[in-house]
């Protein structure tokens, strides 16, 4: 994936800690701001805890990343592939994977009253034991 070129079509400067963010963040996925932090301080020297935050909410916000807040989990980011995945969730260990949509469109469920209002995101997430913790 070319981060460079997907920063500028954003409108974005193509800055050293965002290649490096975008680049640690790709090949992790489901990262923290702090995974984020140690992973670019390593990489290009010191970087700031606000600045790391600043990265991954324009880059949000410009839907490059997608975050991801199973409750009770430290918010994570990861790269934005508008495949309207869930998450499953390891109550144990909170090790987390990918689910692919069993419906592939949104909103995958449908709700049994809407009360007018047009629902474009129904929340999923599976929380269950993963093999490593004996599920
Ligand atoms: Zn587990
Ligand atoms: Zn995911
Ligand atoms: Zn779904």
């Amino acid at each position: 994936m070319d981060f460079a070129a997907e920063l500028r079509n954003a409108g974005l400067r193509a800055t050293q800690p965002r290649l490096a963010a975008l680049a640690f963040i790709a090949e992790k996925g489901h990262c923290t701001v702090d995974d984020v932090r140690d992973h670019v301080r390593a990489k290009i020297g010191s970087v700031s805890v606000q600045a790391v935050y600043d990265i991954v909410h324009i880059l949000t916000e410009k839907r490059i990343l997608r975050e991801v807040r199973p409750v009770g989990l430290p918010t994570m980011y990861e790269i934005e592939t508008c495949d309207n995945h869930h998450h499953i969730v390891c109550r144990i260990c909170r090790k987390i994977e990918n689910v692919p949509c069993a419906v592939g469109y949104r909103p995958c469920l449908q709700a049994s009253t809407t009360y007018g209002y047009v629902i474009d995101e129904a929340e999923v997430v599976y929380w269950g034991v993963c093999p490593g913790c004996g599920g």
